[in-house]
């Protein structure tokens, strides 16, 4: 069995690199990609997780297969294809380090995923079955989602869920919005920025976007990322907010990601759903989930950035956890 296993998008981002001697900016090869990096931040606290996902059978894929091996994720199931390329994202940053992704994909091999090339053994054998929606911006990687998903939770997952709202990769903010939906009503766990619960709901104010989602679907429990606020939770029953660390922040990529990875990490060590923990249980929760945030800002990279148990216990001791 697996503790966790995510299906999705697995890529190249190109991010800037410096400058080349003849004076052209340069860009550098990562690994990209939200549910690998939630499952990099899980096995760097030493869970057993596996990935679901397509690549090219280009160098860029067997380097996106040789990540896993070297994160300690099982590769499985990563199916290559010889009909399309690996997907690759160009990141472009703004004044004040704003990022903005351009995207190659016409189509990108991991939007080819058929359900039928899934590994049916890691639906059935996760705790915890991941995933977000860019894999679901078009077919048939989007019914290989919502299949996989659906078959996981059937046979006993929790079923964690993170928008990742990437508007250029949708036709237009309707369909995503609709898409987006069919994952809400699988999830159990749903993690969104303050952004993507108003793009959801309509609702600008926090506590009412919470209740209007929660009353729309049958999610067990939200959290809501606030940047270097911390984070907020809502259950059916009660809800708060936990406040984040001190940190100096160089790269905010893969914040989420760190702050999914270590959340799911508490939930898998708790054995209990987090929807049925104590305010107590749940503050902790999300103290732990905001320190593996922000260690993931204090480095540069995705994966690279993630943070060790250790690092974030040393953060948790240092600071108190407001109310
Ligand atoms: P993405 O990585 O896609 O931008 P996101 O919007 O969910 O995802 P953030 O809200 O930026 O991510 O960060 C996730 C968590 O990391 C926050 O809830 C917070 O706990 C922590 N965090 C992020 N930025 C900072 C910061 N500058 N200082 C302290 N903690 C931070």
């Amino acid at each position: 069995t697996y503790d966790a296993v995510a299906i999705g998008e697995f890529l190249i981002d190109f991010t800037p690199g410096g400058i080349s001697p003849a004076g052209n900016p340069l860009f550098e090869r990562n690994a990209g990609g939200a549910p690998v990096n939630v499952l990099a931040a899980l096995a760097r606290l030493s869970k057993r997780t596996a990935f679901i996902g397509k690549v090219g059978n280009d160098p860029f894929g067997h380097f996106l297969q040789d990540t896993l091996r070297k994160e300690g994720i099982d590769d499985k199931g990563l199916v290559f294809t010889d009909r399309a390329h690996t997907t690759m994202a160009f990141v472009h940053l703004g004044e004040g380090g704003e990022r903005s992704f351009h995207f190659c994909r016409q189509p990108g091999a991991d939007e080819a995923l058929a359900f039928e090339e899934i590994d049916s053994s890691l639906l059935g054998s996760a705790k915890v079955f991941h995933f977000g929606s860019v894999s679901m911006t078009s077919e048939p990687s989007r019914s290989a989602t919502l299949g996989a998903v659906r078959e996981a939770k059937e046979r006993g997952a929790w079923i964690t869920f993170d928008p990742n709202w990437r508007p250029a990769l949708w036709q237009d903010n309707l369909h995503a919005k609709l898409t987006m939906e069919e994952g809400l009503k699988e999830a159990d766990v749903v993690k969104v920025s303050e952004e993507e619960l108003f793009f959801l709901t309509g609702k600008s104010e926090l506590e009412a976007g919470a209740e209007e989602l929660l009353e729309r679907f049958p999610v067990k429990l939200l959290l809501v990322t606030l940047g270097a606020e911390g984070s907020y939770y809502r259950t059916r029953k009660t809800g708060g907010r936990a406040a984040s660390y001190p940190v100096v922040a160089v790269d905010t990529t893969a914040a989420g990601d760190g702050f999914m990875g270590a959340f799911i990490g508490t939930m898998l060590e708790n054995g209990l759903p987090a929807w049925e923990w104590s305010d107590g249980e749940l503050r902790k929760a999300l103290a732990y989930a905001n320190a593996g945030g922000a260690l993931a800002t204090t480095r540069l990279g995705a994966i690279a950035s993630l943070a060790s148990h250790e690092e974030i216990e040393e953060l948790v001791k240092g600071a108190p956890v407001t109310e």
